[in-house]
């Protein structure tokens, strides 16, 4: 039978794990807060800055939070990001992504100071991890390498077809399951023949953007199968990117959704903010 990967029960491991770390570095006078800005009021945006200071409390480090008008400039925004470089009860900076259409999102990403740069998103960051340097992962790609490890899943050796190649999943996903040892195929959407390379795959991640695309011909049987998608179906309930009940019984491990990828984006946010920290060791 195909084991759920409890996603909730694993970023609450962690989290809990940061929670001790957080109260032992505070009992050395190491504290920090993560700066969370929002440029205007979109709900889903509202949602997620919402978990991340949640979060944040959860774990006992602070959080500042910056509401913006949807009409701050670029300049104003560039201006606080400076300031917060400088500050050192800040130990990390996070702009919620979309910024608005007149802000240059590729400017706010690279004026964010490596140090403090928890979304793993600043050139800096992909350039060090990609060469195998330390620095600060990019959060949902880093919490699947976490899911498959706490779900005692091998991945060394294993083939892992990474559908979608986008900058913040998809390539840094394919980078870390390199680092893992998997044999690692990136696909994307002039991929010929998706179904057949989907079928080799002993380990499937599914970041296509594509509500309930991937259904049980594109699974090899006994395969481990991550959907990192969410979507709100006409009901608005949350769906993924893979027919999880067509799909299930055919896995030997799958990621639901919710519960699954989604709580441990966090997770890994509070674990850069306190790898921030341990680094003012
Ligand atoms: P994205 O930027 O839209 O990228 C989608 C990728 O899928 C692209 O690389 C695209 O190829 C590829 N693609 C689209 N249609 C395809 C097809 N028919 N066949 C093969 N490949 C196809 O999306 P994203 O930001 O990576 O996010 C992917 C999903 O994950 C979304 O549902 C998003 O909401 C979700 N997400 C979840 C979390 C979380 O915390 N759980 C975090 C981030 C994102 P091209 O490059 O050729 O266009």
């Amino acid at each position: 039978m195909a084991k759920r990967i409890d996603g909730k029960v694993i970023s609450k491991q962690i989290k809990d794990e940061l929670k001790e770390e957080v109260a032992q570095l505070k009992a050395k006078g190491i504290e920090g807060s993560l700066a969370v800005i929002q440029v205007g009021n979109d709900p889903a945006s509202s949602v997620y800055v919402n978990n991340k200071k949640k979060a944040c409390e959860y774990i006992g480090i602070g959080s500042i939070s910056y509401e913006l008008p949807e009409e701050t400039t670029e300049a104003e925004l560039l201006d606080i990001i400076e300031d917060l470089n400088k500050r050192e009860d800040v130990c990390g900076i996070l702009v919620q992504l979309p910024v608005p259409k007149h802000i240059d999102e590729d400017k706010i990403i690279q004026a964010i100071s490596p140090k403090k740069d928890v979304d793993g998103f600043h050139p800096q960051s992909v350039g060090a991890m990609t060469i195998g340097e330390p620095g600060f992962l990019s959060c949902t790609p880093a919490g699947i390498i976490q899911l498959l490890k706490r779900s005692n899943i091998e991945i060394e050796g294993k083939h892992c077809v990474v559908i979608g190649r986008s900058n913040i999943v998809g390539k840094p996903m394919a980078l870390l399951m390199l680092r893992e040892n998997a044999t690692v195929t990136i696909a994307h959407s002039k991929t010929k023949n998706l179904k057949e390379l989907c079928k080799q795959a002993d380990i499937l991640i599914v970041a296509i953007g594509k509500p309930k695309f991937i259904d049980e011909s594109y699974v090899k049987e006994g395969a481990v199968v991550i959907d990192v998608g969410i979507h709100r179906n006409e009901e608005n309930k949350l769906c993924g990117d893979v027919k999880f009940e067509k799909v299930e019984p055919h896995t030997s491990a799958i990621t639901p959704v919710p519960g699954g990828v989604g709580p441990m984006t966090i997770a890994m946010l509070m674990n850069n903010c306190v790898e921030s920290m341990r680094g003012q060791k």
